[in-house]
């Protein structure tokens, strides 16, 4: 499979896909408390999209024979990485929930993710979000045309390694356009190879995943949760950027 580079036409679309994304979890920021149940953020998403006109990306996702994605939103809490089905759970004080949205607006899709604290957290908890977060940042700050892809993994890994925590294998980002998942995969640590080139009009979902304990996952039997095996907490923060000419890449997923 090779890279989709995006046009003009189609980064203008895409930069509303991802605004929508983006203005929905800088609302659902404000929401997050404690007692807050995950089907109220469901529902919340579901009606935000369809004002704004987009639908849902991950309902009914189904790569490679899995079990239709169940939900139109991911929300991990704690110990929970990624793909967490929401629940009639409610928030705790002291909990940190992972909140993973996608929307397609026009035929291409947007893609984003915050871990938010809620009420108060304890202090490996407050440095995971920081670490994480500033991971994503400097990944996002080497994706300039002229660097390769291994700059953007190497700024990842460089970030969360000196923190202490560890990075996550097995999972990482990805090429974003008419696919939620395209060409090229991005681990969150360096490779052999330094990968492709960055160019103007590749379009990437950067997300760092990021352990407070040991780096080890595992599926839950539900088929798609993905939680932490030393039951440690857990970090994400995703953006979907596009490499610019000439200079910093566009955030296409800020509200
Ligand atoms: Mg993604």
């Amino acid at each position: 499979m090779a890279i989709k580079l995006k046009s003009e036409e189609e980064l203008t679309i895409m930069r509303e896909a991802g605004r929508i994304v983006g203005n929905t979890l800088a609302q659902l920021r404000e929401m997050i408390r404690p007692g807050l149940n995950l089907m109220a953020i469901e529902q919340f998403v579901r009606d935000e999209y369809k004002r704004a006109g987009a639908k849902e990306t991950f309902l009914n996702y189904a790569p490679g024979g899995k079990r239709p994605y169940p939900s139109n939103i991911c929300v991990s809490v704690n110990e929970q990485l990624v793909h967490g089905i929401p629940t009639n759970r409610e928030l705790q004080e002291g909990d940190i929930v992972t909140l993973d949205l996608g929307a397609t607006y026009n035929g291409y899709v947007g893609d984003a993710a915050i871990t938010v604290p809620v009420g108060k957290v304890n202090p490996i908890a407050e440095k995971l979000l920081e670490v994480t977060e500033a991971a994503l940042w400097a990944g996002i700050g080497a994706a300039r045309p002229g660097n390769h892809l291994n700059d953007v993994r190497g700024a990842i890994e460089d970030t969360i390694k000196v923190s202490g925590f560890s990075i996550v294998k097995g999972y990482g980002g990805h090429g974003v356009g008419r696919e939620m998942h395209e060409e090229p995969h991005v681990e969150n640590y360096r490779q052999r190879y330094r990968g492709p080139e960055l160019v103007p009009g590749l379009v990437l979902a950067l997300e760092p995943m990021v352990n407070a304990g040991g780096p080890d996952v595992y599926e839950e039997a539900d088929g798609w949760t993905v939680s932490t095996k030393d039951g440690s907490l857990c970090c994400h923060f995703e953006h979907t950027i596009a490499i610019r000419a000439g200079g910093e890449a566009q955030v296409l997923t800020l509200p």
